[in-house]
């Protein structure tokens, strides 16, 4: 784990503005800045020790199902309750924050989305 805290930290801080439409205990949303779907939110663990989705399943697979149910409340209120789940993992699959998060899309992907 980095000392450094990631972007989300400082999002979480309120350091860097953001639209943050969840929290919990352990998890928080916000709108992503450059969305790729009509709603694409990112859940994040408020706590920046898993560097992506293979460590955090691992070691804490409670944090893990908290963030999927904190997805479905999102997919719920912000679209019709279906989403796509993406953890990019590792740099060579997109991943540009090594602080763990799911992206949650929903609503007509573009192209660029599927990938
Ligand atoms: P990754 O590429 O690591 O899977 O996802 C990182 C995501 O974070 C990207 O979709 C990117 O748009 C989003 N992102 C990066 N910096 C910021 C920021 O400062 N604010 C918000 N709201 N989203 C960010």
């Amino acid at each position: 784990m980095s000392s450094e805290p990631s972007i989300f930290t400082r999002i979480l801080q309120r350091e860097i503005p953001a639209t943050i439409v969840a929290e919990t205990d352990n998890v928080f949303a916000i709108k992503d800045i450059a969305p790729q779907a009509p709603v694409h939110l990112l859940v994040i663990p408020k706590t920046q020790h898993y560097r992506d989705v293979t460590e955090l399943a691992a070691a804490d697979p409670a944090l893990m199902q908290e963030m999927v149910a904190v997805a479905q409340q999102l997919a719920n209120e912000h679209a019709d309750g279906h989403f796509r789940l993406i953890f990019n993992t590792g740099s060579n699959a997109g991943q540009t924050v090594f602080h763990v998060h799911a992206h949650v899309l929903a609503g007509e992907l573009t192209e660029k989305s599927m990938g």
